[in-house]
């Protein structure tokens, strides 16, 4: 593996392991904090993981970025973690704070077992990822897509059955961003990025 900046090229010689970052984040830097468990490990201590859940220091934090901060727990990713919103109805927006201890718990178990059992595996229908516009298998509402956290990930969700602890979202976020259906979520972040420009410059 090479890279390539200016005056330099660095080369590496069989990496055990390549991460690359679309934009910088330092909640998804493992070298800027301790690594948590990894939830796809049978092994893994999934009590450690639900006392840095309960621990967690950004009072303001929502539980959507909390599933990606890999110095709580790895092995999710946005896929993952949008599914696993839906499969435990809870509201993205959601105080970390708000969650009690045996509800962090049913989280790290539910998300453990499903990384374990490879259950998102790719012939596995998504429930919501990739699914806006269309009908929410469990309540029919429709499934919506939202940008969430520093790096404007896409997060896909439904405002009709997730709603547990909805009542504590974190006013950091607010909802009015949906990519409406029938639009990429790619292409409407471009087009919302040149209109902020635009409005700015
Ligand atoms: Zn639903």
């Amino acid at each position: 593996m090479l890279i390539q900046v200016e005056n330099l090229i660095a080369a590496c010689f069989d990496p055990s392991e390549v991460e690359t970052h679309h934009d910088f984040d330092p909640r998804r830097h493992p070298l800027l904090g301790r690594n948590g468990p990894d939830l796809s490990d049978p092994k893994t201590d999934l009590d450690l993981c639900v006392d840095l859940m309960v621990e967690y220091q950004d009072a303001d934090a929502t539980i959507a970025e909390v599933l990606l901060d890999q110095r709580v727990m790895r092995g999710i990713g946005n896929v993952f973690r949008c599914e696993l919103l839906w499969t435990c109805e809870l509201h993205p927006w959601a105080k970390v704070s708000s969650l009690n201890r045996d509800e962090c718990r049913e989280l790290v178990s539910i998300a453990a077992e499903m990384l374990q059992s490879r259950h998102m595996s790719h012939d596995r229908t998504l429930a919501v990822y990739g699914r806006h516009g269309k009908e929410c298998e469990r309540c029919t509402g429709q499934v919506r897509v939202t940008h969430h956290g520093e790096a404007n990930r896409v997060l896909y969700w439904c405002a009709d059955c997730q709603i547990r602890h909805a009542g504590t979202s974190s006013s950091r976020y607010v909802t009015e961003h949906d990519t409406p259906p029938g639009v990429h979520p790619a292409e409407f972040i471009y087009l919302s990025e040149l209109e902020r420009a635009r409005k700015s410059g």
